[in-house]
């Protein structure tokens, strides 16, 4: 028989085989109705419901207070790192960004077409393989903006910093419902699904109500929050499928015990890996390990052992000896090299076993 595949892609990736399967049913009869949820209204009771519902999902998990509003779009996270300047940071206003990743330099060039955008830190020169606490923040910000995870990187903000004035903003792509966190203490939140909660096609934004309607600028309907809060997330066809799979792995990670239980395998599953990591006398992880991410582990071959010329084909043999066991999409981001292997909340433990159990083989062979 094949070995059993672990998907370590980054994103688009891993999602709960219950959560799938529900999701393909749903596609040829969602919920008994005779028709499919690729064909059936958004202004329809069952689709209106099962909106409803996961909005509860979300916000039971992530306890959201009820002075929060959850808005879904289509777009990417992409589409909301200008739509957030847009509709956060007047003309004249200064918004702190703090830049730790390519992701975090991307939200800071569409905040420049809006306002007045502060640096906040720039780890660019150190690859940004850490993360910079002494943050140089304005007096008169209107929000600090984080990317709570650095995808790329492996890095990640183990708490979070206090904006000197504003609000705090944060990316949580890729660790959206990974680990606790405390969602009074952020005036948005927002990131895209295709990591941790769904597939691609939707992002979820979660804005304090009392921010809403302080720029002076006009804001294009379709691009303004409130827009779509008015409308409970109806105002145009909204990307209903891509809502119903996060319904379905929301379900899967309420049952699995909430963001606590997964949190804690999550962070038992990242110990495995590093450790395993640390002890290799081939493989070295990249981030600095105060800052190590639980969701995106980047390692590279020990400059040491593995001579540069011969990296490139060996890297190739690594990841081919890793496909024969059902190990996939290990290579890592062409800005750090090597490999990665993305261990979100759907990765269970026996996959990370299995890449620790391949890595300890490889090396094997290559010494
Ligand atoms: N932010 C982070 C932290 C990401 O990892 C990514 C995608 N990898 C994005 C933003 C961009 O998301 P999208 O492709 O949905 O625009």
């Amino acid at each position: 028989m094949a070995n059993k595949v672990y998907n370590f892609s980054a994103g688009p990736s891993v999602l709960p085989e219950q959560a799938l399967k529900e999701a393909s049913a749903a596609c040829i009869d969602f919920e008994n109705s005779g028709i499919s949820i690729l064909s059936m209204s958004h202004r329809s009771k069952p689709i209106d419901n099962m909106f409803a519902e996961t909005e509860e999902y979300l916000r039971e998990l992530m306890g959201i207070p009820e002075n929060y509003d959850i808005v879904f779009l289509g777009g990417g996270c992409s589409l909301l790192f200008c739509m957030l300047p847009m509709n956060f940071l007047n003309q004249d206003a200064t918004a702190d960004y703090a830049l730790t990743g390519v992701w975090a330099n991307k939200a800071c060039k569409e905040a420049k077409l809006f306002g007045n955008v502060n640096v906040a830190c720039d780890t660019k020169s150190e690859t940004y393989s850490r993360i910079e606490k002494n943050l140089n923040l304005s007096d008169n910000a209107s929000y600090l903006h984080i990317t709570a995870n650095n995808t790329i990187y492996g890095t990640e903000w183990q708490s979070f910093p206090k904006p000197k004035s504003g609000f705090l903003m944060a990316d949580v792509s890729s660790d959206f419902l990974a680990r606790k966190i405390n969602v009074s203490d952020f005036g948005v939140i927002y990131g895209g699904a295709q990591k941790n909660i769904s597939c691609a096609g939707v992002t979820v934004t979660i804005i304090r109500k009392d921010l809403l309607g302080k720029v002076d600028r006009t804001i294009p309907t379709m691009l303004n929050f409130q827009t779509h809060i008015d409308a409970k997330n109806m105002f145009n066809t909204p990307p209903v499928f891509a809502v119903y799979v996060m319904n379905r792995t929301l379900k899967w990670l309420k049952e699995f015990g909430g963001v606590e239980a997964i949190e804690k395998l999550n962070r038992e599953k990242a110990a495995l890996l590093y450790s395993a990591l640390d002890a290799s006398k081939v493989f070295v992880g990249t981030a600095a390990k105060e800052d190590r991410s639980i969701m995106n582990v980047p390692f590279v071959f020990n400059k040491d052992v593995v001579a540069a010329d011969k990296a490139d084909d060996l890297a190739k043999e690594f990841l081919e000896f890793a496909k024969a066991r059902g190990l996939q999409q290990l290579k890592g981001h062409r800005s750090v090299g090597g490999f990665r292997a993305s261990i979100y909340n759907a990765m269970p433990m026996e996959g990370v076993q299995a890449l620790v159990d391949c890595l300890g083989d490889f090396e094997k062979k290559v010494l």
